[in-house]
Parts: structure tokens; sequence; C-alpha cells
């Protein structure tokens, strides 16, 4: 219902779709009865699986084994479209996906320069796989489909794929921020990244920001004539369309459970008193969302605001992210050492300041414990978009929430009117923010959220997909 086949064959021209991610949709497992295929339920997914179940298509990516993988590569058809699953060597897994899209392209385009490695065979075979993902594709088009490429572990492909294909459609969003450029210019293979963007006729970024970004690397880098206003840069003798589309939720899907759930249950989960206000953090264990600033905020906040001791519960849901990388597995040791400092600095017999979640929580519990919370806090250092904002406000039918929003997040290009705007380095100001959210007036809240629900109802998911296809193809 969210998607209208009619205004799709339009935007389409009837056209096939073809997407490719770094990851198909689907976890597989096996089981005594066979393989077994669970939909993932990011916003990608969402945003495309009733695009490509309409009118037909075809997803590739990697299939997420590494070694040996016991599936072979295949196509299988899924409920409306047909799936590639691709296999990776262990090698490949170690240099192309957490070598070069996570410990090179994931830092720096945070903005973390001395996180990133450079490192020549994580380059070879970052380069060696956009080629083999190209290939993929080449052999499942005739040339008239629309390829909409995914994220930055696929940089180069477009390009790889206009060279053996020109005249097909080649769309690309980056998920991530895109850095500016006296950032993006460490990079030694960075000029690259640009040719291989280039390739595309639409390449859509999260803000405005990283679009101009972008378009100012073009021109300083490749010496390219751009044109700011028009969004647009020429290159060999094609206009590239360069945009900025926000990524979003679902609304009325969140909108809907947490009218049905329960806040008693989860204080009770939380063992605290109904007078106690629940402050919430929820985010992959990564060192781009700020958890570290933050834990040091809130003790600036119990040392500024005693008063608050046994009055707030920070309720901080950490789910396990790239478990197998040393500097994840080092900052984990951070954090749980400084929750631990913090908890045994302020606790006492009854009560403890941080409740510290390390696991993944499924997504109907997640929208009852938005629900519950009085303040959601999201803090990230840098974050392309960060949904966690946008769920947060769209799980909160009464609207007496507080969302205290970073300055650095994607999301406060929109939100930012009607949240509490921090600098997550300044840990005084996260702390003064805290307390401005805790004793905001009832009015002030309730306008505030719902300023914020219906921007998100408006700028929901299915129009970020509708209007991505809708300017690729004007
Ligand atoms: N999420 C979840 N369970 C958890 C924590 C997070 O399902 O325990 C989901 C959350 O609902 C959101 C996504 O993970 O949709 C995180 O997206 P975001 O853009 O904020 O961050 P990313 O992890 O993509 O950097």
């Amino acid at each position: 219902k969210n998607v209208n086949k009619s205004e799709l064959k339009i935007m389409t021209k009837n056209k096939k779709i073809i997407v490719v991610s770094n990851r198909v949709p689907y976890n597989i497992s096996r089981t005594r009865s066979g393989i077994k295929y669970k939909k993932s339920v990011g916003g990608l997914v969402t945003a495309l699986d009733p695009i490509l179940q309409k009118q037909g298509g075809l997803w590739i990516g990697w299939n997420g084994m590494s070694g040996k993988s016991k599936f072979d590569e295949k196509i299988v058809e899924m409920e409306g479209y047909n799936v590639k699953f691709l296999t990776l060597s262990k090698k490949d897994v170690k240099r192309y996906y957490h070598g070069f899209s996570n410990r090179t392209l994931w830092p720096l385009f945070h903005g973390f320069i001395f996180q990133t490695f450079f490192n020549l065979n994580y380059w070879k075979s970052y380069r060696r796989i956009n080629n083999r993902f190209a290939n993929e594709v080449m052999e499942e088009i005739k040339g008239n489909e629309i390829i909409w490429i995914q994220d930055y572990h696929l940089t180069l492909m477009p390009a790889i794929i206009r060279s053996k294909s020109p005249k097909n459609k080649i769309l690309y969003f980056l998920h991530i921020p895109f850095p500016c450029n006296e950032i993006f210019r460490v990079l030694p293979w960075s000029r690259q990244i640009l040719e291989g963007l280039l390739g595309c006729d639409v390449v859509g970024f999260q803000t405005k920001r990283d679009s101009q970004n972008f378009l100012y690397s073009c021109k300083q880098e490749l010496g390219l004539h751009v044109d700011y206003n028009g969004d647009l840069v020429n290159y060999n003798g094609r206009k590239v369309k360069v945009k900025s589309f926000p990524i979003s939720i679902d609304f009325e899907k969140f909108n809907k459970i947490a009218k049905q759930s329960l806040i008693k249950k989860v204080f009770s989960e939380f063992n605290a008193f109904e007078n106690v206000k629940l402050i919430i953090s929820v985010e992959r264990l990564d060192y781009t969302k700020g958890i570290k600033e933050r834990l040091y905020s809130i003790q600036r906040f119990f040392k500024k605001y005693p008063e608050y001791k046994k009055k707030v519960i920070f309720v901080q849901i950490s789910v396990p992210s790239r478990t197998k990388i040393r500097e994840y597995i080092q900052f984990k040791r951070e954090i749980d050492e400084l929750v631990g400092n913090i908890n045994g600095q302020f606790a006492d017999e009854l009560w403890s300041p941080i409740n510290y979640i390390y696991k993944t929580i499924p997504q109907e519990k997640l929208i009852s414990y938005y629900k519950a919370s009085d303040i959601c806090l999201v803090t990230p250092l840098r974050d392309g978009m960060n949904l966690i904002a946008k769920e947060y406000v769209s799980s909160n039918p009464e609207g007496d929430g507080v969302l205290v929003l970073s300055r650095f997040a994607g999301s406060a290009e929109e939100m930012s009117e009607n949240s509490i705007m921090v600098n997550p380095f300044d840990f005084e100001g996260v702390a003064d923010g805290i307390k401005e959210a805790l004793e905001m007036p009832k009015n002030e809240r309730k306008k505030n959220i719902f300023a914020l629900r219906e921007i998100i109802r408006k700028k929901n998911i299915y129009n970020w997909s509708k209007n991505f296809l809708k300017f690729a193809s004007e």
C-alpha cells in the first residue's frame, strides 16, 4: 500500500531495477530442514523491498559468509524478485570488507583521520571486489535497466559498469557522510573514488553538506566544472546529477506499534519507580556514535546537578558491532570500564545511574523503550543520518518526550529546530542540555515532538525512494 504500481511505472519508465549493496537483504543459515532465509530489517530494505516486490527485479550482494562457503553462488527467487547471493574469500572479507571499507573509508568519511588505515593490500582487494560485483551485474543485464548501487563499499562500481554498458542508467546512494575536502584528499586513492562515483547518472547523499562536499572535491581534485546551484557536475561530456535525499523510516509502523505498547512494563523491566525519569540512548557500539563522550557528559551532569541522583536513569543500549576489528574490541573495553567507574562513583544500594545493555534489542521492544523514555539522547560525533532520532519521535504518540540531538548527526538538518541541540565534545553543554530537557514544560515538549512527528510523517522512507527515482527519471 506504500508503493503505487502505476506511479512506480512512470518513475522507472517501466525499466527493470537492479539493486546492488554489500549485503543481500537476507541472512542465511543452514538448518536440518535446509537453508533458512531471514529478511533483514534496516532502512534500505524497508525502502527498496516493496518496490522490487511490486515491480520485480534483482538484488545483488554478498551472502555474509566468509571462506569456503557452504552456500553456492546462486540466484534465488524470493517474494516477487530475485536475489543473487555472492560469496567472498576469507582474504577478501578481511581486506575488502573489514579492511578498506571499515578501517579506511568508514573512519575517514566520519572525519577520524588518525583512526584510518592506509593499506595497499586493502585497496587492491577493494578494487578487485568492485570489479567482481560489476561483472556479476554485467551477467544479468541487457543495457536498459536501472542499476541502483548502495553505500561506501561500492564506490568504484559505477564507472566500471559505465565503461562496459554506457547507456545504462546508474544511480548511487551514500549512506554515510561525505567529508570535507581537507579530510577527503588525505586518501591516497581519493581521485579514483571520485572517478568511480562519476560513472553515475545520479549520486545521492544524506545531507546538503555531503553533496556540497562532494562537488567541491570534484572541483579541487579533478579540476571539474561544478554547478553548486544546479546540483550538477560535468564529466566526460555527461552531466552527473548530485543531490541530497535524507533517508528515513516507516513512520506509521513505529507510530502504530508505540500506540499499543505499555509503558508500565518497561519501568518494571528497568526496576524503576514511575517517578524516575528514563533517558535512553541506542546505537551500535561504534566510536563514531559518541558513547564515550556521552558517558563523560553524564558524569559531569551528576557532579554539577547532584539533586538528580536517584531521580534519573540513563539506559544505554549498545549493539555488538564489527567485533572482529581491533579498534572495536579496544573500544568496548573502554566503555565497559567507564560505565563501571561512573556507576561505582554515584550508585547506592537501590539505584544505579546507568543501565548498560550490550545486545541487540528486537525493534518492537525498542519501540516500547522509546515510548517509555522521557528523553532520547542522540549524540554521535558524526553520523550520516541517525535513524534513532527519527524512530524516537515516531514512537511518541502522546508527545511528551524530548529529543537531545548532536549537531553532527545528519538528522540535525531536518530536526534541529524542535530538539535541544548539543555539541557532543562539549561535556558541560551536554550536561546542561540534559537538565534543560528534564525541566522543559509539558506544553513546550508537546509542541516540539508534534512538530518533529509531522516532519517524519511526511518525509518517510517511502517518499525517500520515490523522490530519488523521480529525480533520476527527470
Ligand atoms: N536497532 C535495533 N535494535 C537495537 C538497536 C538498534 O533494531 O538493539 C536498529 C534501530 O531501530 C535503527 C538501526 O538499528 O533502525 C540503527 O540505524 P542508524 O541509522 O541509527 O545507525 P547505523 O547502525 O546504521 O549506523
